[in-house]
C-alpha cells in the first residue's frame, strides 16, 4: 500500500517532528563515527528550507527505560548536526509542553529512551510526540522495524505522517533488489553465524538466483555438505537448515580456505584445500581460488545484495576474501545494495563506497525487510493521507 511522502507536503510555517536514527557510536563523549548523521541531513535540510520548525526526535544506546543515563545523552550528536549544518542545534531536554522553534530552525529532543514509555510503545507518550508537530516524519529506517512511540505510536497518532526522503529512499531501494531485480540475482549472505540469518536465507532462497555465504555461516554449509572444518564456528543444530537452503538455490561453495589454530589476531593466515582443514584448526576465510570463482559470479550478476564479511576481516590476515569480493561487487555492471554494521565498515575499509550503489543504514531493519517482514513504523504509515497539508 502507498505511503504518502514529505515532498506532497507543503510544511512552511508547520511544525515537523522528524524521527531519525541518530544511534551513533561515541567514544570520549564525541561522535565516533557520523554516517547516520550525515544520512539524515538531506531529510532536515530539505524541512528547514521549506520554512518548516523542525524537532528532530532519536534515541542513543539502550538506557533502562526512564533512566537518564548521561553517558547516553544526545547533547554530542546536536553538536556534531549543528557542525554539520552550520546552526547551533539546541537539545530540548523538557518538551513535554511544547516546544518554541522558529521558522527555518531546528531543535533535537534528549534521547527518547529516557522516556519510561518509548520502548513501551505507551499512548500517553505517543499522544504528547503528537502534539509537538502538525505533520510527523518517520524516516528512521534503522528504527523501523521497533514498534516503539517515537516510531509506531506517533505516527498513527500525529494529525499528519508520512516517510522521509531516507526511509523512502531505503524502501526504493530493497524494493529494487527484491520486487523485480535485474537477473541473475547474488545474494552475498556473510558474517558469523546461520541461525542469527535463517529468516533472511530461506527468503533469499526463494528469491535469488545464487546465494554467496561466507564467514562461519559457510562453515555451516561446508558441514552441511560433509566437510571437515576442524573446530571452526559453526552451527550443527543448523545443517538441516543449510541443506534445505541447497536443495532451493545455488549456492557455491569454497573450494580453498585460510585457517588459523586459535582465535589470536597475531596468528598468520594458513591457506588450504577444503579437504585438508586439520582437526585443530579454525576456517577464518575463504582462500584466494575461491576468491577469485566468487568474483566471477559477481561480475555477471544484475543486481548482487550483501550483508556479512567472508571472514574475520577485522585482522587483515583474514580480510582478503571480503576484501577481494567487495572489490568485484564495486567493480560489477549490476545494482548493488550492502547493509549492515561490519559490511559497511569492510566497506570503509577497502574503500569501494563508490561501486556501491546503495548503502543501507539500517542493520537489523535491512534483515527484517529482506526475510520479508514487515516493518511495523512502515505499515503504520500505510492509510494515512496527505490531507489539507498537500502542496
Ligand atoms: P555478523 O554480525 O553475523 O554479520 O558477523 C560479523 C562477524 O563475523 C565479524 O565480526 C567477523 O569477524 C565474524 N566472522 C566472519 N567470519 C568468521 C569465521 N569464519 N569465524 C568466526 N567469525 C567470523
Amino acid at each position: 500500500m502507498a505511503i504518502p511522502l514529505l515532498r506532497d507536503f507543503d510544511i512552511r510555517g508547520k511544525s515537523v517532528l522528524v524521527r531519525e536514527d541518530l544511534n551513533v557510536p561515541l567514544e570520549d563523549g564525541r561522535v565516533a563515527n557520523r554516517a547516520r548523521i550525515d544520512a539524515a541531513l538531506p531529510t532536515v535540510r530539505h524541512c528547514m528550507a521549506a520554512g518548516a520548525r523542525v524537532v528532530v526526535v532519536s534515541h542513543l544506546g539502550r538506557p533502562r527505560p526512564g533512566e537518564r543515563d548521561p553517558a547516553l545523552s544526545l547533547a554530542p550528536v546536536a553538536k556534531a548536526l549543528g557542525d554539520a549544518l552550520g546552526c547551533a542545534v539546541p537539545l530540548v531536554d523538557d518538551w513535554k509542553d511544547g516546544v518554541a522553534v522558529a521558522e527555518a530552525d531546528v531543535v533535537l529532543l534528549e534521547n527518547i529512551r529516557f522516556e519510561a514509555g518509548e520502548t513501551a510503545n505507551d499512548p500517553v507518550l505517543a499522544q504528547r510526540l503528537a502534539a509537538l508537530c502538525d505533520v510527523f516524519v518517520m524516516d528512521a529506517f534503522g528504527t523501523a522495524h521497533r514498534a516503539h512511540a517515537s516510531t509506531v505510536g506517533v505516527a498513527q497518532t500525529a494529525s499528519a505522517a508520512c516517510a522521509g526522503p531516507l526511509l523512502a529512499a531505503e524502501l526504493s531501494a530493497l524494493g529494487r533488489v527484491l520486487d523485480d531485480p535485474a537477473r541473475p540475482l547474488v545474494a552475498v549472505v556473510g558474517g558469523a553465524k546461520v541461525s542469527t540469518k535463517l529468516a533472511v536465507l530461506e527468503a533469499l532462497a526463494g528469491v535469488a538466483d545464487s546465494i554467496v555465504v561466507g564467514g562461519g555461516i559457510a562453515n555451516t554449509f561446508l558441514l552441511a555438505s560433509e566437510m571437515r572444518i576442524g573446530s571452526s564456528l559453526a552451527e550443527p543444530d543448523q545443517v538441516d537448515v543449510a541443506r534445505r537452503i541447497m536443495s532451493r538455490v545455488d549456492v557455491p561453495m569454497p573450494v580453498d580456505l585460510m585457517t588459523a589454530t586459535a582465535m589470536d589476531p597475531r596468528l598468520p593466515a594458513r591457506l588450504r584445500l577444503r579437504d585438508e582443514v586439520g582437526s585443530n584448526e579454525m576456517v577464518l576465510d575463504v582462500g584466494p581460488e575461491t576468491a577469485r570463482r566468487l568474483s566471477d559470479i559477481v561480475a555477471e550478476a544484475g543486481t548482487v545484495l550483501w550483508n556479512g564479511p567472508l571472514g574475520v576481516f577485522e585482522w587483515d590476515q583474514f580480510g582478503e576474501g571480503t576484501r577481494v569480493l567487495a572489490e568485484a561487487i564495486a567493480a560489477a555492471d549490476a545494482y548493488s545494495v550492502a547493509g549492515g554494521g561490519d559490511t559497511l565498515a569492510a566497506i570503509a575499509k577497502y574503500r569501494v563506497d563508490e561501486g556501491i550503489s546503495y548503502q543501507s543504514t539500517g542493520g537489523g531493519a535491512f534483515l527484517e525487510y529482506l526475510a520479508g517482514e514487515t516493518l511495523p513504523a512502515v505499515a503504520a504509515l500505510e492509510g494515512r493521507t496527505v490531507g489539507p497539508h498537500r502542496r
